[in-house]
This record gives structure tokens, sequence and C-alpha cells, in this order.
């Protein structure tokens, strides 16, 4: 097997050495019980206060509360049920709530199923409401203005975890502010941590959850931020440890964990600046251009984190791509690791408007803020191994006849893509006397109809499946316009968009195909 390089840090991380260190000293020398009144009890107590001080400093959380939990799935649901046990009290109170619980149409799926949840189990019976995002994965400010006045819970995620966009909070406090909505507002902080400048406290933000294991400390620890004066209410009561706010025993060897990936985060000097790490992303998105014509990123690199890359290769199921990284040692993975094991298309991208084939081919890659220039280099390698494989076995990258068509080539819109009108197309081949007609049906629909012959002009056979063996010729500098043609236009449609993708700038297609025109 070869060694493995790991890109995945949005689903998890290896821990960080200085916090293995500390998570080992709490469970070997300070394993006393944080509520315990003798000297061993005191000492974890008093570690455990360094770390929430830490916390506290590293989030600009004010006088807001910090509470230690497993995760961030835990933090959603915390603040979920804060939030609408205090709707619920304001409402038998006879006071205004609101109609909608909102969220952001790409959040994570705990953050939409923990609202069906309690919304079910309180009996509050608001109407879930998604909040589009535009085709860049950036929340609709307009829609939000509109619902907000009626907005009893708003969740929207600093940054996301398929495609790293980042979400404008400023722009979303400000349509809160101006149409003077009085929602709490909930922010999934996850990704954000470590990534961006965070002063929650300055922000009119209510709750923010962070799960450790998505920045370099052990999975089962989290943090959950909460504005002082929000609504609070606990999720699990008992023994009353974190004054109350979370009871159970704390996992000290997480939190001694957090710490020291906190007191890293706090130095300043060990993880890469943001300069750095978009350097990285860009020798990585380099290499994937180069190994794979006609990929495309989802994701617009200036409003997305640099750590991470989400991209498309035409003709490429996202599973197919993931076989050949992980036999190449690149452990990378298809949209969010929660949804990887199932073949449905990200609902991330879907929301974006992404066409089917993009969401069916999606990878995402993503790395740390620790990640070493040698990773990055040993990745582009392997990488570039895969594209040269790939190439070997002639696999790579004629469109496939199931995917759907692609609305975008090389990240333009679908109108740019020229197209040739049946009517027109006389016309068209006068002015282009040297385009070549291709028709990319299969060779038997090509043969049943004795050949193909349009404007008196011959058409030249390839299906679909053998665009890539005639891909290099066509582009050569003096290679000829060429025009597509199939039965609907659809399979032209897709072969017109990969040659555009691979750089013919002259690629069109018989829009409606022979049906139109025999029409
Ligand atoms: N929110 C975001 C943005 C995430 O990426 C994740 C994990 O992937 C979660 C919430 C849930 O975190 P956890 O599984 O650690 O509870």
């Amino acid at each position: 097997m070869p060694p493995q390089i790991y890109l995945d840090s949005n689903a998890s991380n290896a821990v960080l050495p200085q916090a293995v260190a500390a998570a080992r000293a709490a469970m070997e020398q300070d394993y006393g019980n944080p509520s315990s009144t003798h000297v061993a009890g005191l000492r974890a107590k008093a570690l455990l206060e360094t770390v929430r001080q830490r916390a506290a400093r590293v989030l600009g959380a004010g006088d807001g509360r910090l509470m230690f939990n497993s995760g961030a799935t835990e933090g959603i649901h915390t603040a979920v049920l804060s939030a609408l046990v205090a709707l619920r009290e304001r409402r038998a109170a006879g006071h205004p709530v609101g109609r909608w619980l909102v969220y952001g149409a790409t959040e994570h799926k705990a953050v939409p199923e923990s609202l069906t949840h309690w919304n079910r189990l309180l009996g509050l019976d608001l109407d879930i409401v998604a909040l589009p995002v535009d085709g860049e994965g950036r929340h609709d400010l307009a829609r939000l203005h509109t619902l907000a006045p009626e907005t009893a819970l708003l969740c929207t995620m600093a940054a996301n975890n398929e495609t790293g966009v980042i979400s404008d909070l400023a722009g979303i406090e400000q349509a809160l502010l101006t149409s003077g909505s009085s929602a709490l507002w909930l922010v999934d902080g996850v990704q954000a941590l470590g990534k961006l400048p965070l002063k929650l406290a300055a922000t009119r933000i209510d709750y923010a959850p962070f799960s450790g294991h998505k920045l370099y400390a052990p999975k089962g620890i989290g943090l959950l931020y909460v504005r002082a004066g929000a609504p609070f209410t606990p999720l699990m009561v008992g023994g009353g440890q974190e004054a109350g706010d979370r009871s159970g025993t704390e996992n000290m060897a997480g939190i001694a964990a957090l710490g020291a990936v906190l007191a890293v985060l706090e130095d300043g000097r060990t993880f890469g600046s943001p300069q750095q790490l978009a350097a990285r992303r860009d020798q990585i998105a380099a290499a994937l251009r180069s190994a794979f014509r006609g990929l495309c990123f989802n994701t617009p690199f200036d409003k997305s984190l640099p750590t991470t890359l989400n991209f498309s290769v035409p003709g490429l199921a996202s599973q197919a791509l993931l076989n050949l990284f992980d036999a190449a040692g690149l452990r990378v993975s298809a949209g969010s690791a929660c949804s990887s094991g199932q073949a449905a298309p990200s609902h991330v991208l879907a929301a974006m408007q992404l066409p089917d084939w993009r969401s069916r081919s999606a990878i995402r890659l993503s790395f740390g803020p620790l990640v070493e220039p040698q990773t990055i280099a040993d990745a582009c390698d392997a990488i570039a191994r895969c594209g040269n494989a790939l190439q070997r076995s002639g696999r790579l990258t004629a469109p496939a006849l199931e995917d759907g068509a692609p609305t975008t080539v090389g990240g333009e819109p679908a109108a740019e893509l020229a197209i040739v009108d049946a009517p027109s197309l006389g016309a068209f081949l006068q002015r282009h006397p040297d385009a070549l007609l291709v028709d990319v049906r299969e060779r038997y629909e090509h043969d049943a109809g004795g050949g193909l012959t349009m404007g008196g002009c011959v058409a030249l056979n390839v299906p679909m499946a053998s665009l890539n063996a005639q891909a290099d010729r066509w582009l050569q500098p003096q290679a000829p316009p060429l025009v597509f043609i199939c039965k609907s236009g659809q399979r032209a449609h897709r072969a017109a968009a990969w040659m555009r993708g691979l750089g013919h700038a002259q690629a069109w297609f018989l829009n409606g195909g022979l049906t139109a025109h025999s029409g």
C-alpha cells in the first residue's frame, strides 16, 4: 500500500502531539474528578478552568457562557432546545414569537434534524424553512430580510464543511438588525475554529457550537458558547457539573487535549497563515487541473476557507474518483463524511443548484492549518499519478451517457455555451466552412440512418464513449470548429461543454438535435 496522505481534515484529524501529551497527563497524573474537594480534584478543576479561560480568549466569548460537552451535535441540540423552550414560554405568556425556524439550506444535517426533533417534542409546531443559498453557496440575504421579522430562531453556519464556503455573518447580522428581528441566532462554528477570526461577544450571535476533533483535539470533546443573557436550558441534568449547564463528569482527557490545541492557536506561531494556506490550496488546485481535463471547482476560492477544495470531474462519479485516490494513498471524501456512505448526491451542492452531474461527481479535499509543505507536494505527486493512470486506462474523461447535461462550462454559465439553432445551421456552415460536424450518437444509430449529411457537410461519427480518444487531435492549434450533433441535443450539449472545458474555443452543439431539425 502507498503511504497515506490524509486530506480529509474537515471530517476529522490526527490529534496534535501536544494534545496527546496533555490527555495522557490528565489520565495518568491529574486524574482527579474536578468536583472532588481534595487536592487531586482541585488540580483537575484548575485545569478545567484554565482551558475554559483560554477558550474564552480564543473565541472572544466576553461575558458569555462557555461549557464543555461532547461535540457540536450536542452543542446544536442544547442551543436549539434552549431557544425553543424560551419561545414556548414566551408564547405561553402571550407574547408573539414569530412563525419560522429558519436554517441555511447548506447547514450540517444536525441542524435541521435538531430543529425538527425539538419542534415536535416541545409541541411548538413552528414552520421550518430552509434559507436558500446562491450558486456560490452564500445565503440569500434578500430572502432573509423578508423572513427575519417573523423568524423565531435562525441557524447559519460560519463556514461549510463540504465546500468551505464562508458565510457573510456580518451581512446576516445586518439583515437581522435592519429588519428589527427578535430572532435568536445560532451559528455553527465547527469549521471556522482555527481558520477564521472569531469575536463572538462582539456580535449578535446567541449560540455557537464547536467540535474539538475538527482541529487536532480528540473526538468526543466540544464547546458551546451562549451569549450572556441568551435563554438557556440544559440538555442534561444530574450532578450539576459545568455550573449546572451540562451535567455529567467532565471528559478531562479531552478538555486537557483541547486546551493544548487552543494554546497553540493562541500562540499564533504554529498554524499556517491564511496566505500560506491559500498558496497550498493553489498548489493542489494546479495539480488537479493538470491531472483531470475538464475538472471544475464547485466553490469560488475567494469566498471559501483556504483549507477546503470541492471539485467535480466530468464523466467520473465521486465513488470512482474516491477509489482511485484511495488506491494512490490519498484519503479524501465525497461530500461530508457523515453522508459519504450514502449514494445520494450532496444536499449542499444541490442547494447551490449545481447540475446533478457535478453533485454526483463531487469530491471534497481538505487539510488542516498545520499541513506540512511535504504533504502537499506528496499529494500533488499522487494526484498526477492518478491522472496518468486514468489517461492510460482510456477512462478519462469523456462525459458519461448517464450524466446530466452540464449547465456550466469551466465555471461559466450555460448561457455562454455557444449553440447553433437548427434553422441557422446552413448559415453557420457558410461562415465556418472548415467546421466539422460530429455525430455523437452510437455507431448503430448513425449507420441505421445511412450516415448523416447536413448543410452539404458529411458528419463524422464519434460516439460519446470514444470522444476522449479524439480530444487531443481537436485541441491542436489549427483544429477546426466543432458542431456536435445527436438526437435530442443533450449528448451533444455535454460533448460541447466538455470540449470547451478542455479549452477548445469553438465547440458548439446543434440545439434541439436532429429532432428539432427534422421538425
Ligand atoms: N457542524 C459541522 C459544520 C460539521 O462539520 C460537523 C461534523 O462534521 C458537525 C456540525 C457535527 O460535529 P460532531 O459530529 O463532532 O458532533
